[in-house]
């Protein structure tokens, strides 16, 4: 392999040529390459030793040889509910898409590769720590089971970039199902150009969702199927208690995969109303909220693709709002059928579901930690009155199936021992940003396996002993 060999398919950029822009990515003096996902690499069909050469990692920010068009996808986006009507990849460049060893087509990205004309008021950069932060959540997501964008590489640029104080500068090279987003819908749908908008909705389904074309109303189909990718999404976003910060249109996907961690964090004690990100005033975010903002994002995709769901915009309408419909009742049946099966039930309840988790809030018990202390019957160590404990427990004793030991067994596969919890992915962050990856590299370990536990993650497994202060995410770094 040499980098004049590299190519890539383009079938986006070629089905709906107004939604991108030919774009390179900022050269790079000196990349060094901070971290290489194997696995990611081989799936692709790249030789990782290949990548880790000099050659490689310049692939891996952007040196693509002259015949590789390489372009800036632009969208819109409801960012905390204002409409923004041309938002785009600002610091990001498409490479291509690579038809993985398994079929599937796949979006080789950047994120940090410079200025683009969708850049608005920002420097198109990126810096180290948010970098590894995506890599390392991103996966940890993917072990989780959760579906996700993937992280193949992240790239120290040897440039300072400019924040509160200097920081090392870094490209993270990201792998997607695609780029797709709610916004790119709003953007094609704003611009009145019903045949780019129709050449959009036969792309997505073509790549995602191929059976929607035979229905009677694909775009209809679409919505659907969007619609049930997410509430699934959804369900295992709060299963774990991971909270995105940043639902906004533009950075949900039409795939069904979770997209763009900025200030995305997992929730310790249980509180609905969890939220980290400091620029997320009004807890619009919060992990409570999440189900209502991902239907009320649909509902933009909706509006979006009315012109293609019937002639006569009065049954589009309904047709549509059909489907919003369906969207909260699949998501209530799923993460009832969740919980209840995290709390080992034989059935679904709702009952013991709902008090278990006004339990946990009331006595500001840690998500996770509960589940695990559940199977292994430690859970009354967790809560002061343990009386309400006892009470709940009686109750969910009741509704456990007959086989307790497949019981536990079931329940250890469904609830994780670790999570990324924040102030050790913190202090491991601000190690490598000085140079030092070992704690990265220890809690990507942990997280490779996150339902197995072993000795040396006992961290990653209960909240920060010395907390109080409030940790804070930031947006957009
Ligand atoms: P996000 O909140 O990460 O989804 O980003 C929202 C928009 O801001 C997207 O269009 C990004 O491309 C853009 N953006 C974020 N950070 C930067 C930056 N440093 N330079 C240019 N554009 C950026
Ligand atoms: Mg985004
Ligand atoms: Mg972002």
């Amino acid at each position: 392999m040499n980098l004049l060999q590299v190519t890539f398919e383009r079938t986006y950029a070629d089905a709906v040529p107004g939604l991108s822009l030919a774009w390179r990515a900022k050269p790079v003096a000196d990349p060094e390459l901070l971290k290489l996902n194997e696995p990611v690499a081989r799936e692709l069909g790249f030789d990782p030793a290949w990548l880790r050469s000099p050659e490689g990692v310049r692939l891996l920010v952007g040196e693509v040889p002259e015949h590789v068009e390489t372009v800036a996808q632009v969208y819109a986006g409801h960012q905390f509910g204002g409409y923004s009507p041309r938002l785009g990849d600002g610091r990001a460049v498409l490479l291509g898409e690579i038809v993985d060893d398994t079929g599937h087509r796949r979006d080789l990205h950047l994120k940090g590769s410079g200025r683009t004309p969708f850049a608005r008021g920002g420097d198109g950069l990126a810096v180290v720590g948010p970098m590894l932060r995506e890599y390392l959540i991103s996966e940890a997501m993917h072990a989780l089971g959760i579906p996700t964008t993937r992280s193949l590489a992240v790239v120290a640029t040897g440039e300072p970039v400019r924040r509160e104080g200097p920081q090392p500068g870094a490209v993270l090279a990201r792998v997607a199902a695609s780029h797709l987003r709610v916004g790119t819908f709003e953007y094609a749908a704003a611009a009145g150009d019903r045949e780019q908008l129709q050449a959009l909705t036969d792309y997505a389904i073509r790549r995602h969702y191929p059976d929607a074309a035979h229905a009677e109303r694909p775009a209809l189909e679409l919505l659907r199927a969007v619609a049930r990718a997410q509430a699934r999404l959804i369900v295992d976003w709060m299963s774990v208690g991971f909270i995105h910060g940043v639902m906004n249109t533009d950075n949900m996907t039409i795939s069904g995969e979770t997209i763009d961690y900025g200030p995305c964090a997992f929730m310790d004690e249980f509180d609905p109303a969890t939220k980290f990100s400091s620029i997320d005033q009004q807890g619009r975010y919060a992990y409570g909220n999440q189900p209502g903002i991902a239907q009320w994002n649909l509902a933009r995709l909706a509006e979006a693709l009315l012109p293609l769901i019937d002639d006569d915009q009065k049954q589009a309408v309904e047709l549509a709002t059909e489907v919003l419909g369906e969207f909260g009742e699949l998501y209530n049946e799923l993460a009832l059928e969740r919980m209840s099966a995290k709390l080992g039930l034989a059935e679904p309840d709702a009952e013991i579901v709902e008090e278990g988790l006004r339990l946990l809030h009331e006595q500001k018990v840690d998500f996770t930690g509960f589940f695990r202390a559940l199977a292994a019957g430690t859970a009354a160590d967790l809560f002061t009155d343990s009386d309400a404990y006892e009470a709940w427990a009686e109750k969910r004793e009741q509704r456990l199936p007959a086989d307790r030991e497949a019981m536990r067994a079931d329940m250890d596969a469904l609830n994780p021992a670790y999570i990324p919890r924040n102030h050790v992915v913190e202090q491991a962050l601000a190690k490598a940003t000085l140079g030092d990856l070992g704690e990265v590299e220890r809690i990507l370990e942990a997280m490779s396996a996150p339902y197995v536990e072993r000795p040396g993650f006992e961290d990653l497994a209960a909240p920060d002993p010395d907390s109080g202060f409030g940790f804070a995410t930031f947006c957009g770094t």
